[in-house]
């Protein structure tokens, strides 16, 4: 399994508009943060969890040319208005695109882009073609299962844990509060994947520290941080953490891969 980082920032994004602090004006690339997303790739499927404003970007930027699925964590802004880009992946495959997401998320999706069906537009208009397909419990993409984790964020959002084979990854990207049954869901994942806005608390957002003591009780093998804010100097935020949890990146890719020792993964930079 391999997962790209297409973003790892808060919904401004960073640097955000009109500001000069240090992160915002570093000359440092780790610092440059778009959108959160992910993209997972297996042998059989790519699928990518949110579509937030910079998607088409991302998909340029780290030169990503398959997208089998989409799948929705909430229907946030900074999370869903990349979505209309994913037309130049039906022209790519020739097929209707699946996009999965509680109930809630896909109304409002489909309110936002109400345009959007699985039929071609009567009058040859260039519409992306998506079937909408509501998460009630486990699915499978794919070789990929996906189960949808419960998770406060001031609205439902929907964490996810992805299994492939052996492999087990948590996403929470925007998280308040975690219930105590989708922290024993996730307990000894291979990889953790978890918001940590800020180093001051936050309404909607767990900060560093609420991060880490949620990581304590997860126990992955490796965590990575996202949805950060300019409140956090990648390096400073790196040098600062326990073993184990590292700074995420845009452009980050971490290949995983089930062997009979254990699992072995490496990273390397996509972009
Ligand atoms: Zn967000
Ligand atoms: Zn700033
Ligand atoms: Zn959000």
């Amino acid at each position: 399994m391999e997962l790209t980082f297409l973003g790892t920032g808060t919904s401004v994004g960073i640097p955000m508009i009109g500001c000069h602090c240090p992160v915002c004006s570093s000359a440092n690339p780790r610092n440059i943060r778009r959108r959160t997303s992910l993209y997972v790739k297996t042998k059989k499927v790519a699928l990518v969890i949110d579509t937030p404003p910079d998607f088409r970007q991302q998909m340029l930027d780290f030169r990503i040319e398959r997208l089998d699925a989409v799948v929705f964590t909430h229907a946030h802004a900074d999370h869903i208005f990349g979505f209309d880009d994913i037309r130049r992946f039906n022209t790519l495959s020739g097929k209707v695109i699946p996009a999965y997401g509680d109930a809630e998320t896909l109304n409002d999706v489909q309110r936002v882009f109400n345009y959007i069906g699985n039929r071609p537009s009567p009058q040859g208009l260039y519409r992306p073609l998506v079937d909408f397909v509501e998460v009630m419990g486990p699915f499978q993409v794919g070789d990929v299962r996906l189960t949808p984790l419960d998770v406060r964020h001031g609205r439902k959002m929907t964490g996810y844990l992805l299994e492939a084979g052996a492999l087990r990854v948590g996403y929470v990207p925007d998280c308040h509060e975690m219930p105590a049954a989708t922290v024993r869901r996730l307990v000894g994942v291979d990889v953790m994947i978890l918001d940590a806005l800020r180093y001051r608390p936050h309404p909607s957002h767990i900060c560093v520290e609420e991060s880490l003591a949620l990581l304590a009780q997860i126990a992955p093998r490796a965590a990575y941080l996202i949805h950060l804010c300019h409140d956090l100097d990648h390096d400073a935020l790196a040098g600062a953490l326990p073993f184990g949890v590292r700074v995420s990146y845009d452009g980050l890719r971490v290949r995983l891969e089930a062997r009979a020792e254990g699992t072995v993964w490496s990273e390397e930079c996509a972009s």
